[in-house]
């Protein structure tokens, strides 16, 4: 089956799906994206997504292409016409095309959108989750802005990149202190051997992932006690369990960082039990 894309104003066949050589996206990654989950051919926590992403294109000054419900109907558009029932929609928004020039274009120059969207191997998903991942950890060097959700991801690739070389499927970032940032793709988290669930609190150097967000509403709901605190990888290696969030992985165990394993190197209970009870606390549009 064919895929489609959305590419300012038209769907058209993913193969044909171009953008301009001038788009700033292009030419200095001067743009923003979201990924949202799809589940059951739904949205979710779309709003809570809109929301980030009204954020990070009022920090870069971009406007926003068009309201947020247009934006929606596109979205779930573009899950309907590649038949998503579980996977994932990308939505980039970048400055638009203009004249190659660092300062920003005139404002007559409007956002290009992009839309995508993918199926994912759902069985495939729950064996991974069923053994867990191996982390590697690394210097901290991306900008400080990593509050925005910015389409420019060069050390997220390479971080990327050296775990897989590695052998491992996510990288965690160390700041200056010598404290876990987040993942190269997905905020990191830790469960004490008394069943605490420790995570780097939202203002301090790391994208607030929505999946961390509402997991922290899931953790109110069935009383697992959060500490929103950075935490070292030495403190990971010896915690009962750690795992990593984001929207295409919702809730995903880490059994070994840097090559040693964490607990017993099986993917934890209480890490279990919030990839169980997830869903039930997210929104579906
Ligand atoms: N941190 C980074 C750097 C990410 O790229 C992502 C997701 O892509 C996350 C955290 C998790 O965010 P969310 O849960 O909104 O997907």
């Amino acid at each position: 089956m064919s895929r489609t894309a959305y590419v300012n104003g038209r769907y058209c066949d993913l193969r044909d799906a171009c953008v301009n050589v001038e788009d700033r996206g292009y030419q200095f990654a001067d743009g923003v994206y979201e990924v949202c989950e799809v589940r059951g051919a739904r949205l979710v926590d779309f709003p809570r997504h809109m929301v980030r992403l009204q954020r990070s294109l009022r920090e870069l000054q971009i406007d926003e292409p068009m309201p947020i419900t247009a934006l929606a109907i596109i979205m779930r558009e573009v899950v309907r016409r590649n038949r998503v029932t579980y996977g994932i929609v990308y939505l980039q928004v970048t400055r638009g095309v203009a004249r190659r020039d660092h300062a920003f274009p005139p404002s007559s120059v409007k956002p290009s959108v992009v839309v995508t969207a993918r199926a994912l191997d759902y069985e495939k998903k729950q064996q991974t989750a069923a053994t867990g991942i191996k982390v590697i950890t690394l210097a901290e060097n991306r900008w400080p802005r990593v509050d925005i959700k910015s389409v420019s991801l060069l050390p997220n690739v390479l971080a990327k990149q050296e775990a897989r070389e590695k052998g491992a499927y996510e990288a965690w970032y160390v700041d200056s202190d010598g404290f876990v940032t987040e993942g190269a793709s997905s905020n990191a988290w830790i469960v004490t051997k008394d069943g605490r669930a420790v995570t780097r609190s939202v203002d301090r150097g790391i994208l607030a992932g929505i999946t961390r967000a509402v997991l922290v509403e899931v953790m109110g709901a069935v009383q697992i006690r959060l500490e929103e605190r950075p935490f070292t990888p030495a403190e990971a290696r010896e915690a009962a369990e750690a795992f990593v969030t984001s929207a295409s992985q919702i809730v995903m165990p880490v059994v070994a960082i840097d090559g040693q394993v964490v607990g017993n190197g099986q993917p934890g209970g209480i890490t279990r039990q919030l990839r169980e009870e997830f869903h039930r606390f997210s929104a579906f549009s």
